[in-house]
């Protein structure tokens, strides 16, 4: 049943949806003046309406009238994660009623939720920025989409979801096994859908479990992926999988920041929707230094105003490469690192990410692999090989692991056939289970 209410967030987006198809045409000074006016208007709203910012300025004697945006935003303090986790209220604006009150909440990896009001204007604009992204990526709505994410339905044992109006398909990633996924190969070569949507691995897993049966798996024009970094061996593993262009997108519940791929497989940052920055490990601008965590504001969420908001995700920027051949002015960020929490920590008390891919990305008859920490002087290798695989991959393997985490660590290889997921149904490269929290 279509409800007054969807009507009015209908044409909310619709509006918002024609804003992005303009904005994205903007220069670099179109682009800057109008991030000025948003962090201000921002600025001055979280000064008055919420308690953490207002008693922050306080202390650090800000003054926000006196802020011009860009160029002052220096002047206020990084925010950790940390700190929106335990003092969540203060975060609420006092007038939040106004704006709507959406509750949104993220498991993240650690395990530990966090709370976040979205209100009705940002959700508005999130759906629109996300549908120019899918876009830029072929989607437009008349196609038919399928979409495989960590999605809660009305009835937790449905494992798939049609939406009639958009058509769209959705899967819970969650429960993706061999069975589950046999259904959904079934699915969408009835289906046929346009435009694959979600987690790589997971898409991923569907082409592997459908050649194991000796089923065909349609293929879509495009593939969109989101929820995990893509690695440049799992773009490539998909591209082959499913002879199509691979996207790579990036959105966080907290609504900070969206860098989204266009036809020329840059990978741009939507300045339209938030103000982002890049920061060395000491919280200085990194900007021009090549790579370092990304620092987001968002601009129209004045129900739970988030500045200066540590993503803990590192990226690495491109100077050179600043004006795209698609024709956007949009920021470029030249690869997406990852999650800074999916860590081996190891006995000699270093913590080492994505780096340890590159250490069996290229192992002989390796398919897929992920990294498992269990104890601090153990780790094990999930492995998903093909017959080309044998025990010099092995030695190759450990050499590369040796080198990057030292010979303290014991590490086994587990013959595999599925991956591991985490709580949020994503599955890392790398997972930590030791049970320390370090965000
Ligand atoms: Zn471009």
């Amino acid at each position: 049943m279509i409800t007054k209410s969807i009507v009015n967030f209908s044409i909310r987006v619709l509006k918002r949806y024609f804003f992005y198809s303009t904005s994205q045409k903007w220069n670099r000074k179109t682009i800057e003046e109008y991030q000025n006016r948003m962090l201000i208007k921002v600025v001055k709203h979280a000064a008055q309406n919420v308690p953490y910012y207002r008693n922050l300025f306080r202390e650090i004697k800000f003054n926000p009238n006196e802020f011009r945006g860009r160029v002052d935003m220096h002047k206020i303090p990084l925010l950790d994660k940390e700190i929106l986790r335990t003092r969540q209220n203060e975060f609420i604006a006092e007038n939040a009623d106004k704006y709507g009150i959406n509750w949104d909440s993220t498991s993240g990896s650690t395990g530990t939720p966090l709370h976040l009001i979205i209100d009705n204007s940002t959700k508005a604009h999130k759906l629109a920025a996300v549908l120019r992204s899918y876009q830029w990526a072929g989607y437009l709505p008349w196609k038919k989409t399928f979409s495989i994410q960590s999605y809660t339905f009305d009835n937790p044992e449905d494992i798939s979801k049609h939406y009639r109006f958009v058509n769209l398909w959705r899967f819970n990633a969650r429960l993706l096994s061999k069975d589950t996924a046999i259904e959904v190969v079934e699915m969408i070569n009835n289906i046929k859908p346009t435009i694959f949507i979600g987690y790589p691995f997971s898409i991923l897993m569907l082409s592997r479990f459908a050649k194991e049966q000796g089923l065909s798996i349609h293929p879509p024009e495009s593939i969109v992926t989101a929820g995990e970094t893509l690695s440049e061996q799992r773009r490539k593993l998909l591209e082959d999988a499913y002879n199509c262009r691979v996207f790579d997108f990036f959105s966080l519940h907290e609504d900070v920041a969206i860098i989204t791929e266009c036809s020329y497989q840059t990978k741009h940052i939507c300045e339209d929707f938030a103000y982002n920055e890049i920061v060395d490990d000491h919280g200085q601008d990194a900007s021009t230094r090549g790579i370092g965590e990304i620092v987001g504001t968002g601009f129209y969420n004045y129900a739970m105003p988030l500045i200066r908001y540590r993503l803990g995700d590192t990226v690495e920027i491109d100077n050179e490469i600043f004006f795209c051949k698609c024709g956007r002015h949009l920021k470029v960020v030249k690869k997406i690192i990852g999650r800074q929490n999916d860590y081996i920590e190891t006995p000699d008390g270093r913590f080492l990410g994505n780096v340890l891919e590159h250490a069996i990305d290229n192992s002989k008859g390796v398919a897929l692999s992920q990294c498992v920490q269990d104890a601090v002087d153990h780790i094990y290798l999930n492995l998903i090989i093909d017959d080309t695989f044998n025990d010099d991959s092995k030695v190759e393997m450990e050499k590369g692991l040796r080198d990057r985490l030292g010979n303290e660590i014991k590490i086994d290889f587990k013959i595999a056939t599925e991956l591991e997921k985490n709580k949020s149904g994503k599955t890392p490269f790398v997972m930590y289970k030791i049970g320390h929290e370090y965000l």
